[in-house]
């Protein structure tokens, strides 16, 4: 898929009887190839997972972490994806649970589940592991999906497939990024990786999914062969009640695949058109089709790459925004990764502030700029002032964890509107040109890779505009606004 951002690790690579083989870092991405069946009956997908992992690293790893996102669907789970206040909407048919269980590691001296919240799947390597060298292992799991309108999980209508599987641990600067869930915002840091799946499920099924793949029909059963490189994840909606619309935004095919909209081709025409903005505006956009899916879903949307879901539940009249938001977070987050879980504002504060340009070119969707600004200027003041009136104080840092902050109100307003304003400051602050090549040498420079804070601002910087003491007044809390 994204052919030009991440190189292939494929080339080069066997897969030694001792889990290590030999692959050179420039060439550097994991490799997935996941095989599965999906049982309804059971809400379980069974899985074998073989997945090469070449060392991020200088020096030599004895072990590598996975990410088990699907545990936090498990109960008794002390991070939970649904925040008390979506609980009973997002839960439609009561409580009900999921997980995942790791029945074997083929090619390891041995695994465990671990974390703080068994969120971590750990697996001691049969030998170090050096620089150059790939891991190669084989994992076997299954999941349980929860009844759960969430990125993961049996929805009302349709079942959503996202983090099904054992995610490898980005590599920070302090060794693998080991995160737990958190019901505010998308907890997930992942690194651009190459996938295969072959996922086999009732022939009933309508897949939307991302990558370049089809599905065969043998009897009552399908298999989906998907291919998707350079890519965060792997995502897919199974529904037996799906629609598609489809249309071009220059050379990239984009499809809507609905169940309940009422307009699809004007929802249709939100993406492409926003699609095309912000190739014009940031960058190519980096993947070969672009896929949103209306499902189930408690928020406004979910960002994956090559793929975007919007929830069932949107208003009419606040769709645009959502699907340019959602979009926007092809370039933020999608192609330029960022810490999701640690500068929460770096990807979502310039996809709110994207969708706030796309309304501003494209006023035949009912608003305007200034309008998406004075929005968000009013709630972070309305928001200030509770906090430092009411609550005694306002912490308006805006580095930090997801779990720091005190729930949806405090994250939206620090993360989305905070952050629409920081941007629109920097704009006003050094002018169009220096901005928009700002953005541009941002997606040049990280796109397939994961940016700090301290990044984005070099990009500026190398626009001609020093903008550091801007940016840390605003996420450091000292500016008032
Ligand atoms: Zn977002």
């Amino acid at each position: 898929m994204r052919k030009f951002l991440c190189l292939a690790a494929g080339a080069g690579i066997v897969l030694g009887a001792m889990g290590i083989a030999a692959c050179g870092r420039e060439e550097g991405l994991a490799r997935y190839d996941i095989r599965g069946e999906y049982f309804p009956a059971e809400n379980k997908l069974v899985a074998e997972m073989d997945v090469s992992v070449p060392n991020p690293t200088e020096g030599t790893l004895e072990a590598l972490s996975f990410e088990l996102w699907a545990n936090a669907y498990r109960e008794g789970a002390k991070y939970t994806p649904v925040s008390e206040l979506y609980r009973s909407s997002a839960y439609y048919a009561g409580e009900s649970y999921g997980g995942i269980e790791i029945s074997s590691v083929e090619g390891a001296e041995s695994f465990q589940v671990c974390g703080e919240d068994e969120n971590i799947l750990s697996v001691t390597l049969k030998e170090p592991l050096y620089p150059g060298e790939c891991a190669a292992l084989t994992l076997s799991f299954s999941t349980t999906l929860a009844k759960v309108d969430h990125r993961l999980g049996v929805g009302e209508k349709n079942v959503n497939l996202s983090h099904f599987y054992p995610v490898l641990c980005s590599f920070g600067e302090n060794g693998f990024c080991e995160y737990v869930y958190s019901s505010n915002g998308d907890p997930f840091v992942a690194d651009c990786a190459n996938y295969t799946l072959s996922l086999t499920l009732p022939a009933e099924y309508r897949i939307a999914h991302n990558g370049v793949g089809s599905s065969e029909v043998s009897g009552t059963k399908q298999t989906l062969n998907v291919t998707a490189e350079g890519v965060r994840e792997i995502s897919l909606v199974l529904g037996k009640e799906l629609s598609c619309v489809t249309a071009e935004a220059g050379e990239i095919p984009v499809e809507y695949w609905y169940t309940s909209d009422p307009a699809p081709e004007s929802t249709l025409k939100a993406a492409t058109d926003a699609l095309s903005y912000f190739s014009d505006t940031f960058g190519d956009y980096g993947y070969p089709r672009y896929v949103l899916v209306e499902t189930d879903f408690p928020y406004g949307g979910m960002e994956y790459s090559g793929l975007a879901m919007i929830s069932s539940a949107l208003q009419r009249a606040d769709v645009p925004a959502v699907v340019a938001h959602e979009t926007a977070h092809q370039w933020w987050y999608g192609m330029v990764g960022s810490n999701q879980f640690e500068n929460a504002w770096q990807d979502e504060g310039l996809a709110e502030y994207s969708a706030a340009l796309f309304l501003g070119a494209f006023p035949e969707y009912g608003d305007t700029y200034e309008g998406a600004m004075k929005r968000s200027e009013s709630g972070y003041r309305a928001f200030f002032s509770y906090k430092s009136q009411i609550a005694g104080e306002a912490d308006t840092t805006m580095n930090r964890p997801l779990t720091a902050f005190s729930g949806e109100y405090e994250y939206r307003n620090i993360a989305y509107d905070k952050g629409v304003i920081l941007f629109d400051r920097l704009r006003a602050t050094v002018g169009d040109r220096k901005f928009f090549t700002g953005l541009k040498n941002y997606v040049a420079a990280y796109t397939g890779k994961i940016a700090s804070p301290e990044e984005l601002i070099s990009c500026f910087r190398k626009a001609g505009a020093n903008v550091e003491g801007l940016f840390n007044s605003f996420t450091d809390g000292a500016c008032v606004i």
